[in-house]
């Protein structure tokens, strides 16, 4: 059975809220602020840094970068990695809400959701009048590139199945099906922390990147060997981020899914791709 009724109502945070921390890429110390915002807003950012303070919709036609993370952007004004907290509003049913940022980029935490799904939970949620905008799939659709595949099928609830490959030994085939909802997203998705290649680190290193990047927000693979701190949250945590990064690209259609997504070997390209394809659909 289905735990979406779909003529529930819209939702934004109840009061303002704000985290703080270092960022992945420039390595800077960050502050982003969450507050309430209207039926019909959507998810905004703004950039309180810069002059005039331009809003950035968080929708996938405003996307224009999708190589580490998801970009988007308005004229010169860019914020980038914003799928961790998009994942944990969507995940909290969270329609609207205002996300300012004084930077390009958020706080990137431990390099998962939980930090934004805490803060998100312990400020609460408050439902305005409006229905939420729903997407019902109802024919099969896909996008695919390489050996990536998104399939988005009908079914009657949110559900991501996916399936990833990185290698030998330990890390080889990871699969895990999910049904999304608030307590799936805490208890098993949430924590789930970003990784990279061993390999991949001197390259981001040369482009500038990860400056702010450690074992504090980021696991490490080298050779089927994990490199992380403590030890790993969760046995499949690269597939449990994956999904992690599906739900909050997704979320840039601006809608609710109802339907079920496979994916195999997927990235923030495809997840974009599959967001601007629902909203043609739409
Ligand atoms: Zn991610």
């Amino acid at each position: 059975m289905s735990r979406h009724r779909l003529n529930e109502k819209q939702k934004t945070i109840r009061k303002s809220c704000r985290y703080s921390g270092i960022t992945l890429h420039t390595g800077v110390r960050a502050h982003l602020t969450l507050k309430p915002a209207p039926e019909d807003t959507g998810i905004v950012i703004v950039r309180t840094d810069l002059p005039d303070q331009p809003n950035i919709k968080a929708i996938a036609a405003n996307v224009v970068d999708v190589q580490r993370a998801t970009t988007i952007a308005n004229g010169n004004a860019r914020v980038h990695t914003v799928e961790h907290v998009l994942a944990a509003l969507y995940a909290l049913g969270i329609d609207n809400a205002v996300i300012e940022m004084d930077g390009p980029e958020p706080p990137i935490a431990d390099g998962s959701s939980a930090p934004y799904l805490d803060l998100i939970k312990h400020t609460g949620t408050k439902p305005l009048k409006g229905v939420k905008k729903y997407f019902v799939v109802k024919e099969p659709m896909y996008v695919e590139s390489g050996e990536s595949r998104l399939i988005l099928l009908p079914r009657n609830n949110y559900q991501i199945s996916c399936t990833v490959k990185y290698g030998d030994g330990l890390l080889d085939t990871q699969y895990l099906s999910i049904s999304v909802n608030d307590d799936t997203f805490e208890h098993d998705i949430c924590k789930a922390r970003t990784f990279c290649l061993y390999k991949e680190i001197a390259e981001l290193m040369v482009k500038g990147l990860i400056k702010g990047g450690s074992l504090d927000n980021a696991v490490v693979l080298k050779d089927g060997v994990i490199i992380c701190k403590d030890k790993l949250r969760y046995e499949d945590e690269f597939v449990r981020h994956k999904i992690l990064d599906i739900i909050g690209d997704l979320s840039l259609s601006g809608f609710r899914i109802i339907g079920e997504v496979l994916a195999v070997k997927p990235g923030h390209p495809l997840n974009v791709q599959l967001a601007k394809l629902i909203l043609q659909n739409a």
